[in-house]
């Protein structure tokens, strides 16, 4: 089976990038206690479920092939997880003007790797797109399409827009930053944004008194 939808123009994201969402998978993620929201298969496809990624058929047919083959389910968990963290340092250390680390780098790269032997560029008439060749049962595909969008993110002068929420207490989420002088803060405006004026406002009063 060769699966070619884009996916993003598409989906159902905060940020507007499946690779952007996947790497918020993990809330305050810059404090000593991050949030992990992937604490089973289950939550990974719940997840793709969830920004429209698998039909609901899709995702039926992966949790019963997780129900009867567990210890591969929780490998991919595994590596899912450890590719979210690789490709959240790396936005991270961009978005810091700084170079990622050679780990990361690697997680990312091995997992290229993988996803590429099963990537194939498949004709639609007028040019080709890329498409996802493998079984509808396999329990890794997420990650796919995880690593399609952070190649096309990474590769492109957009990764410049990619920015890390201001919030000092570690909320850590990476945004995709679309306003012209690329001067966003925070994740939210009705998230962190309201914390900070919130608590900018208080401030205020509290030195008028
Ligand atoms: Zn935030």
């Amino acid at each position: 089976m060769v699966a070619t939808v884009q996916p993003e123009e598409n989906l159902n994201l905060e940020s507007g990038w499946l690779c952007l969402d996947f790497a918020n998978t993990a809330e305050w993620h810059l404090s000593d206690q991050p949030t992990e929201r992937l604490t089973s298969y289950a939550e990974l496809i719940a997840w793709a479920r969830a920004i429209n990624l698998l039909p609901d058929r899709a995702a039926q047919q992966l949790l019963r092939a997780a129900d009867q083959h567990p210890t591969e389910a929780a490998r991919v968990l595994d590596r899912a997880v450890a590719l979210r963290e690789a490709i959240y340092h790396i936005f991270v250390a961009v978005a810091a003007g700084k170079s990622p680390s050679a780990e990361n780098q690697a997680i990312l790269n091995t997992e290229l790797s993988r996803s590429m032997s099963k990537s194939r560029l498949v004709w639609n008439k007028a040019t080709f797109d890329w498409g996802r060749q493998g079984e509808d049962g396999d329990l890794d595909q997420v990650l796919w399409w995880v690593l399609r969008s952070t190649t096309n993110l990474l590769t492109t002068e957009d990764i410049q827009r990619v920015g890390v929420c201001a919030d000092d207490r570690g909320c850590g989420w990476l945004f995709y930053d679309t306003s012209r002088n690329r001067t966003r803060q925070w994740c939210s405006m009705r998230g962190c944004g309201n914390r900070a004026k919130a608590r900018r406002h208080y401030e205020r009063v509290k030195s008028e008194e």
